[in-house]
């Protein structure tokens, strides 16, 4: 048994009478009570808007928002609180980086690389930057295995790049991609990398130091704490650079109707109230995983996919897509063979298998998980998702294949 099951209460409860199998964590993961106890507890106890009051309150609430944003400049090894702004999550933090990074550093026919495995959050935010100033998006290709082709990457480096943007592991192929290899190689080339790490930040160590990282974006809904709460990295040298996002109270210094001046990093990317309460139960979760170990936690969720690869291959007509490194595994069965003439080589759909399982009690997800571009690489409309976190166990794994065995056997 998984002995940190018991921190998260939800996972005690039943669906349609039977034990929840949660196995939907790339799309957000189950609260410990350590972090439902820090929101309640601060909405308890604390509650007063940031940065603004001389009040007792108002002062301890900006403190456990200041000690927030030290708890994850330690978690991923940023140099300094400057370099950590706090977003509503990954899609913020991309979308901040296209719009601000953009408008200092991009102009027109400047290059932005990005790869076939990314979510539209790291796709369209560089289109809508396309419409407005008219760069050019280059597009990495995959290996058949679900890898990145690295020999191509090389290749797409011209002196008009200006920002290679790539997940660092996919939330489809459950790929994790060299990102440290892939940032020399950009630096090589003198161009500043912003990494996704939606799909990262929840399964393994993080050292953006080491990794020289120029951007890093992830949510805190994904790492075991609250929505509406994510981080942007950037190193200070850009971010000082860079104009402010979004207007309004917090990212000022001093205002006339004639001109505005801008508050110091990181406050001149926070612009109005921050999710401070969010920001205080994303430090109680990072708190809690950094407890077990980021380390443990990854040698015990590889140790997982890998039992979950091995049971459900064994299933006939078991495909999988892309190489499953880490927590991830996506899939689509084949119907059995319909009689003697062996037709039924077909795809049971994806929607069908996950509507199917989740009578069961297990829930995964289905469809293109936001990559409709790998979806169009692989040739399907979509997959079927299992998707681990540190609670799950091969019991877990266990009672998933046997569900998919019965539905497979309904067709
Ligand atoms: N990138 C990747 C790789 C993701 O898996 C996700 C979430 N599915 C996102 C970005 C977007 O994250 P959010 O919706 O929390 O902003």
């Amino acid at each position: 048994m998984n002995i940190h099951r018991a921190d998260f209460p939800i996972l005690n409860r039943e669906v349609y009478g039977k034990p929840l199998v949660y196995l939907d964590n790339g799309a957000t993961t189950q609260k410990p009570q350590c972090v439902i106890d820090a929101i309640t507890k601060e909405y308890l106890n604390v509650n007063a808007n940031v940065h603004r009051g001389v009040h007792y309150l108002s002062q301890e609430a900006t403190r456990l928002y200041e000690e927030a944003r030290e708890t994850v400049r330690a978690f991923i090894n940023a140099d300094s609180i400057e370099e950590i702004i706090f977003t509503r999550g990954t899609t913020e933090s991309i979308n901040l980086v296209a719009a601000s990074f953009g408008e200092a550093f991009l102009r027109e026919g400047n290059e932005v690389i990005v790869t076939e495995m990314e979510h539209h959050s790291n796709i369209v935010p560089w289109q809508l930057l396309r419409s407005r100033k008219g760069i050019v998006l280059k597009v990495c290709p995959i290996t058949d295995e679900g890898r990145l082709n690295l020999e191509a990457l090389e290749q797409l480096f011209t002196p008009k790049t200006r920002l290679l943007a790539c997940t660092h592991v996919s939330n489809v192929l459950g790929t994790v991609n060299p990102v440290a290899d892939i940032i020399r190689m950009a630096h090589a080339h003198d161009v500043p990398v912003l990494i996704d790490g939606a799909q990262s930040v929840p399964h393994m160590p993080l050292d953006v130091h080491a990794l020289d990282a120029d951007f890093y974006a992830f949510s805190g809904h994904k790492v075991y704490g609250p929505t509406g709460i994510g981080v942007l990295y950037g190193k200070q040298k850009w971010l000082e650079l860079m104009p402010p996002y979004m207007g309004g109270g917090e990212m000022i210094g001093k205002v006339s109707f004639e001109h505005t001046t801008f508050n110091v990093l990181p406050y001149k990317f926070e612009a109005g109230t921050p999710d401070y309460v969010a920001a205080h139960g994303l430090a109680a979760a990072l708190d809690f995983v950094s407890c077990i170990g980021m380390d443990k936690i990854q040698e015990y969720e590889h140790e997982l996919t890998r039992y979950a690869r091995e049971q459900m291959a064994l299933i006939p007509g078991m495909q999988f897509y892309g190489p499953s490194d880490n927590a991830v595994i996506s899939f689509n069965v084949a119907a059995p063979p319909l009689g003697k003439a062996g037709r039924g080589t077909s795809l049971i759909h994806h929607l069908d298998l996950g509507t199917l399982l989740d009578r069961l009690g297990i829930a995964v997800r289905t469809g293109h998980h936001c990559a409709e571009p790998l979806m169009h690489r692989l040739g399907i409309e979509g997959t079927v998702r299992a998707s681990l976190a540190l609670y799950n166990t091969k019991e877990e794994i266990d009672a998933l294949v046997a569900g998919i065995d019965r539905v497979r056997k309904m067709f």
